[in-house]
């Protein structure tokens, strides 16, 4: 069960949902839509330290053996993992140094074929930000999904400047939406909109998170709209990089299957509402991110405990 009661993505759509329960569903560590919960600073940063378990992020391998994906993204863990090597053919890990870059190998796949396909249609190449841990787990800051081994972080567009990884220090990802005015900036344009529709089409992803603004921009392109979109999903945060999810792998049963999405595109009253100043109230409200987290799942414990062994 990856939401609360009351964060079912369902209500939270409803343009005249009440505020309350508006409220209760962003306090809760639960988001509507199973959100990335990687969206903007914590607003304790003490408390939020405080409430994630340190153990995760000094892991530095994946435990060996078959793939397993264990729990949910906002709690979970995920066991033989596999690393995306820090570069590839059309794509670039932008924070080595965070050492996130492992995942479920069908997370592994996604990345290097999607990589394949912008190759192919001459895009851009993939600027490839968080996957997970090496074991999953919440990290020591931040960014409390991308725990199971099935999410990844990928810029909208390129650095603005020259900038040769390894070398020189990881530039900020560009902004495709001015978080002012909602409006798109001129780093959005029809290769990334592209990039977003193949993310959207490709049979691996269960949703992607995205700025409600491109969303926005996405529905409003009759030539290029589909049944895709459905899977495309407002969310805060996302001015600068698409959240992909990916569905839970076969060889994983103990992988939490995610909260329904909606019927429809979504390019109605519900998107609106995501881009009006209720919803800005409500994002400021949201408690820090650690309060109410879920409970990790015990087979979790089990690939910590492998690593006091090494
Ligand atoms: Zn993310």
């Amino acid at each position: 069960m990856e939401l609360a009661k009351g964060a079912q993505a369902g209500q939270i759509e409803l343009p005249m949902v009440a505020l309350f329960a508006l409220l209760s569903s962003l306090s809760a560590a639960a988001t509507p839509d199973g959100g990335p919960q990687d969206a903007g600073p914590a607003r304790d940063a003490a408390a939020t330290i405080q409430a994630f378990d340190p153990r995760w992020s000094r892991v530095t391998a994946p435990t060996p053996g078959p793939a397993l994906v264990i729990g949910q993204p906002g709690a979970g863990c995920v066991r033989g993992a596999r690393a995306l090597p820090l570069r590839g053919r059309g794509f670039v890990v932008v924070h080595p140094e965070r050492n996130r870059h492992f995942g479920h190998p069908m997370l592994i796949a996604f990345v290097r074929d999607l990589a394949a396909q912008v190759r192919r249609q001459k895009l851009l190449p993939l600027f490839v930000g968080d996957l997970g841990q090496p074991r999953g787990g919440p990290t020591a800051t931040g960014h409390r999904s991308h725990q199971s081994g099935i999410d990844v972080d990928i810029w909208y567009a390129p650095p603005a400047r020259p900038w040769t990884p390894g070398l020189d220090p990881t530039p900020p990802a560009p902004v495709v939406v001015d978080l002012r005015t909602k409006k798109l900036l001129p780093a959005w344009n029809k290769k990334v909109a592209r990039l977003v529709e193949l993310v959207a089409t490709n049979p691996a992803v269960d949703r992607i998170f995205v700025h409600p603004a491109i969303k926005r921009a996405l529905c409003k392109n009759e030539a290029r709209r589909g049944p895709w979109l459905r899977i495309v999903r407002p969310w805060w945060g996302h001015h600068d990089h698409l959240h992909a999810r990916l569905r839970c792998p076969d060889d994983s049963p103990d992988c939490a299957q995610p909260q329904p999405l909606p019927e429809g595109e979504g390019c109605d009253a519900s998107l609106d509402w995501w881009l009006s100043e209720e919803a800005a109230k409500a994002w400021a409200k949201r408690k820090p991110p650690g309060e109410g987290a879920p409970a990790m799942p015990e087979q979790c414990e089990e690939l910590l405990g492998r690593n006091r062994h090494h």
